[in-house]
């Protein structure tokens, strides 16, 4: 519904002061402009002789937000707007969403919906092949254009290309400080380790100021949609995800509260963040993950500079975005293809290497800081950055266990599971990565327990062993009734795996 200059609403604002005029394009009848940032006030001014315009699909994935959504405003700026979010398992093949993400998934488009429903818009909902599936509600609303923001995982630049063979897809930036691939070496190439991205990437900040959620019209009717419910993303007998509610509030509306919460805790951050017992990291995540928050309004209300290794971390993102869009099989191959050549031991092919991988999965190795870790994950969906490379490390090297196990376990169970940085951590950890710590440092669970002070934290996750003082509750001794003998010894494992090491190193290349 588009409304005259006189009845243009801005909160009582004289409409036509402090308005950034934008000159009405063939396809807009109307523009709107941005009064008031702090509480997002918008408002549109009508130019009377133009035609109504198109309406503009925007194509929704990993960016379940309203306000700093660049594919929102610019779809706002030309029509009436069509929310659409597309659930396709076809076109994301083995990379279809985990269980964890899919609970995820349900709650916020859950709050998505609802927001838009608050703001006289609607979210349509269909499954199937991407490009397919916009492509009929173009037709059925008489549109060519589709908006969306880039992403970078190969299915979803495979099915861009697909959309955009059909439609007027036009893609904008947000997910990330920088686009992927705009920051550069001096000599014009692409960064591969991150402390040079990282000096480059801050001459480039701070990223630009985040955006108002625009005034979003409807179109004269709408597309059917699908209802959430009938798409089974909740996990039923068993529900296994009684935890992960306790544990989450979902939504762009949850991931504002909790980044205001952190914001009182980022001076200490450096201090607290290796520390699995404080709650010392921002549990942002799967917030920024599935887009609740883009990365520059986490910029803006924490960078001023309270802790420069939060921000590090914030940029570990970008960085593993960008190894994504460089080599799009970093999720499935190693980089240093020599990894490939080490004596792994293969649970498809190896029926103790399968029972030691089921026992890491379920949190039963008999080393309590790494089984915590794996209950944490299984009960929440999440789990802390210290344990997460305790616990990655001791597949890798303890068992000797290919990364992609771990990774498409993490890919399944954690609802922040992210192509860039599950692939990147992964990789980083087992030495094979673009970046990566050397295969030869091994993690010693015993000591990295004692060291980042995870009593507490055994004691959360692992039950069994709540009654054991803080001095012997990292080694488990003496055993407690119900918890199990290590699986490996640490002395053994270690040797085992720089045996493994050594003789690759000791073939000729
Ligand atoms: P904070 O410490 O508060 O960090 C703030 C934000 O910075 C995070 O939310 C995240 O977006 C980003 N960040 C932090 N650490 C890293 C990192 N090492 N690499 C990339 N970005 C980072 N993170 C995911 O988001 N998805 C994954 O699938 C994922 N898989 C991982 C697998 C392994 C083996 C390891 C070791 C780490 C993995 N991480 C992953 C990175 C990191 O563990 C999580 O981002 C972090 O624990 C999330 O908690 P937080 O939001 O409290 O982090």
């Amino acid at each position: 519904m588009h409304r005259g200059p006189a009845q243009a609403e801005a909160s009582g604002r004289n409409a036509q002061t402090g308005c950034l005029r934008r000159p009405p394009t063939e396809d807009r009848a109307d523009f709107f402009c941005f009064l008031d940032p702090v509480n997002f006030v918008s408002f549109r001014v009508n130019f009377g002789g133009l035609a109504m315009s198109a309406a503009q699909i925007v194509w929704l994935r990993r960016d379940l937000r309203l306000a700093d959504q660049a594919a929102l405003v610019a779809a706002a700026e030309r029509g009436p707007v069509i929310p659409v979010y597309v659930l396709d398992d076809i076109g994301a093949g083995a990379r279809k969403l985990g269980g964890a993400s899919r609970w995820w998934l349900h709650h916020s488009l859950s709050w998505l919906a609802q927001a838009l429903e608050a703001r006289g818009s609607r979210l349509v909902l269909r499954r199937g092949n991407a490009a397919q599936v916009l492509a009929e509600i173009a037709q059925e609303a008489g549109t060519r254009s589709v908006h969306a923001l880039h992403h970078y995982e190969p299915w979803w630049r495979a099915a861009e290309t697909a959309v955009a063979a059909r439609l007027d897809l036009t893609l904008h930036d947000g997910n990330y400080l920088t686009p992927p691939g705009t920051v550069k070496t001096g000599g014009g190439t692409q960064y591969r380790i991150f402390t040079p991205y990282y000096r480059r990437l801050l001459d480039t900040m701070p990223p630009p100021a985040p955006l108002p959620v625009p005034v979003l019209d409807s179109p004269a009717q709408w597309p059917v949609s699908d209802i959430l419910a009938d798409w089974s993303l909740l996990p039923a007998n068993p529900d296994w995800s009684t935890g992960f509610a306790r544990f989450w509030q979902v939504g762009e509306n949850a991931a504002h509260a909790r980044l205001t919460e952190f914001a009182d805790d980022v001076a200490a951050y450096d201090r607290a963040r290796n520390l699995p017992s404080v709650g010392g990291t921002s549990r942002l995540s799967p917030h920024l993950h599935w887009g609740e928050l883009s990365p520059g309004q986490v910029w803006h209300a924490l960078a001023r500079g309270q802790s420069e290794s939060f921000l590090r971390e914030i940029v570990w993102r970008d960085f593993a975005q960008n190894l994504i869009a460089q080599f799009p099989d970093y999720g499935d191959r190693g980089y240093r293809r020599e990894y490939e050549m080490l004596a792994w031991r293969y649970p498809a092919q190896d029926r103790a290497a399968a029972k030691d991988l089921a026992a890491w999965q379920r949190g039963r190795t008999g080393y309590p800081i790494v089984d915590a870790g794996m209950r944490q994950l299984w009960a929440t969906g999440w789990m802390h950055n210290r344990v997460r490379m305790i616990a990655a490390s001791f597949l890798v090297k303890h068992l000797l266990i290919d990364w992609r196990e771990g990774e498409r376990w993490f890919w399944d169970t954690l609802v922040d599971a992210d192509l860039g940085n599950n692939a990147t951590n992964w990789q980083w950890i087992s030495g094979s990565g673009a970046d990566a710590s050397l295969f030869t440092r091994i993690m010693a669970p015993l000591t990295q327990s004692a060291k980042f002070d995870a009593a507490a934290y055994i004691r959360e996750w692992v039950p069994e062993l709540a009654g054991l003082p803080d001095a012997a509750i990292h080694e488990a001794v003496p055993l407690s009734p119900g918890y199990p003998a290590r699986i490996v010894s640490h002395v053994a494992a270690r040797e085992r795996a720089l045996a493994a090491y050594r003789a690759i190193k000791a073939k000729p290349a």
